[in-house]
């Protein structure tokens, strides 16, 4: 009978469980001993009858993954009836993906015009101020408000100074007609917006009570030369585009675009445009894989779909290794008989298959091919458990291979349920969730009816992913985390 014993954690995080039957303490810190295991790398220890075990075809990944999370290799490993690969969490199996992630080091220089998507290498430094002089921030009149008191507010306009324009200094006892954006005119210091004055032909008269300074942009107060105005290792949107330019940039240099290689795994996949056959389906994860990938910004080369055999899937990743950054696979990851990128990847390279527990998505390959080691990760070809795994996992990936510096995890939101979950989950689960105002336009989430990860319609209809955490029941109003779909995608 295996009975858990939990090894003091020690707080850290832990890639592996492991169970005995025995509990026997001596047994336990023999089998520790054995494979070189430290109590704090190993969770439960039980006996797994030798038939059931999934590692032992699978020995070498363990080794690997020992070696990858540790930095502790497994020595020998010939009697695999004693442990039993654990489920990573979610954040464990982050943690382990980005560890291995290496910011690609080629740059190019693009017109400012071309920046939008991409990743910028090198921060933007000011060489001007911005703006280059006081301006009027109004249409108005420009006066000296020291002349105010002794006018009454009576001024003679003496100017008219439209945007585009330099004008004389303000003659003392008088008023510039000016514009906004235009260059107050030296000798003044406040603008009086237009609403408040009364013009009597060439004379304007000013409210009293004008605050000294008021509706003048200053010099600089926006950027002042020699400062950063757009730091490397940010992704650029529309508005550092237009940052960029208002201080001159015309080219920007930034990191080259990844390289990534797509294929879908499956023999009952067919492309949109032809019939359909008996128990086919169509390819649609290479829409979904390749569209997500584009909204990051990638070069993607697609490999078409692969057939569910050893010799296929090597040879797409033999192809899809050349010239690639990153290799991205659909479908046939598990460990079934017709799942053949586990192999394929290990004759190729080294791959670990992970059981990170999650709903949808619990496999993920991820391993390294050819001597350029390109790292590939693998996804399960459920159209949305290949969603979710993208935006939790590869996403994160490619986002810190970009060169995005900083954080590349998404960010939830905490939010209320507007649902009942009655039963506990085993795993984490990522329902797809609509995060919308109620009746009394309080934002509540919803949950797509059917939650099952077949059904790629509840993808297009959600704007995020709800987080129910595992081992919770949730009542109306409970809050929990939700990743809206800004965070996932793009
Ligand atoms: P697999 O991960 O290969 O076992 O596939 C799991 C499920 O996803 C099966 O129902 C497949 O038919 C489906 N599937 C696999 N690849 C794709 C794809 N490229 N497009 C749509 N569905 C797929
Ligand atoms: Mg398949």
């Amino acid at each position: 009978m295996s009975r858990r014993a939990r090894d003091a954690p020690g707080g850290k995080p832990h890639l592996w469980t492991a169970k005995v039957s025995n509990t026997r303490p001596d047994r336990r810190e023999r089998f520790l001993c054995r494979h070189g295991l430290s109590k704090d790398t190993v969770r439960y220890v039980h006996r797994i009858p030798h038939r059931f075990c999934p590692i032992h075809a699978a020995t070498l990944g363990v080794q690997r993954g020992f070696s990858a999370f540790r930095g502790e290799r497994m020595t020998t490993h010939n009697d695999c009836s004693e442990i039993s690969r654990s489920q990573l969490s979610v954040e464990e199996a982050l943690e382990l993906l980005l560890a291995q992630s290496r910011p690609i080091a080629d740059s190019e220089r693009v017109p400012t015009r071309s920046g939008l998507g991409r990743v910028l290498a090198e921060s933007v430094v000011s060489t001007i101020d911005v703006p280059g002089w006081d301006n009027s921030a109004m249409d108005g009149y420009a006066v000296r408000s020291a002349d105010l008191a002794a006018s009454g507010g009576r001024l003679p306009v003496s100017q008219r100074i439209p945007a585009g324009v330099v004008g004389p200094p303000l003659e003392s006892g008088t008023a510039a007609r000016i514009f906004t954006g235009a260059p107050v005119p030296a000798g003044a210091d406040t603008v009086v917006i237009q609403e408040s004055c009364t013009i009597d032909g060439d004379w304007v008269q000013v409210p009293p009570d004008i605050e000294a300074g008021a509706n003048i942009r200053r010099t600089g107060e926006d950027i002042a030369a020699g400062s950063q105005v757009i730091p490397a290792g940010i992704r650029l949107r529309a508005q550092h585009l237009g940052l960029a330019a208002s201080v001159g940039a015309a080219e920007l240099t930034v990191c080259r675009r990844l390289r990534v290689a797509v294929f879908s795994s499956g023999d009952e996949l067919v492309m949109p445009g032809t019939p359909l056959g008996p128990g086919q389906i169509y390819n649609s994860n290479r829409f979904t894989l390749i569209g997500l990938l584009e909204e990051l910004g990638c070069e993607v080369r697609d490999l078409g779909i692969v057939r569910d055999t050893l010799d296929a899937t090597m040879e797409a990743l033999a192809e899809a290794a050349e010239r690639s950054d990153l290799i991205l696979a659909s479908g046939g990851v598990s460990v079934g008989e017709e799942d053949h990128v586990k192999p394929a990847v290990e004759r190729l390279g080294s791959l670990d298959l992970w059981q990170i527990a999650m709903r949808p998505g619990k496999p993920l390959a991820f391993g390294h091919l050819g001597a350029a080691r390109t790292p590939f990760i693998g996804s399960p070809g459920n159209p949305v458990s290949l969603f979710v795994t993208f935006c939790l996992f590869a996403r994160p990936f490619i986002r810190r291979m970009q060169g995005i510096v900083g954080s590349v995890r998404p960010a939830a939101v905490t939010a209320e349920v507007g649902f009942t979950w009655p039963r506990p989950a085993k795993r984490r689960e990522f329902q797809r969730a609509r995060l919308e105002p109620d009746k009394d336009s309080r934002p509540r989430l919803s949950l797509y009816p059917n939650p099952s990860s077949a059904v790629l319609s509840s993808v297009a209809w959600a704007n995020g992913l709800a987080v129910i955490p595992e081992g919770r029941v949730l009542k109306a109003g409970d809050p929990i985390e939700f990743i809206p779909f800004s965070e996932l995608t793009g």
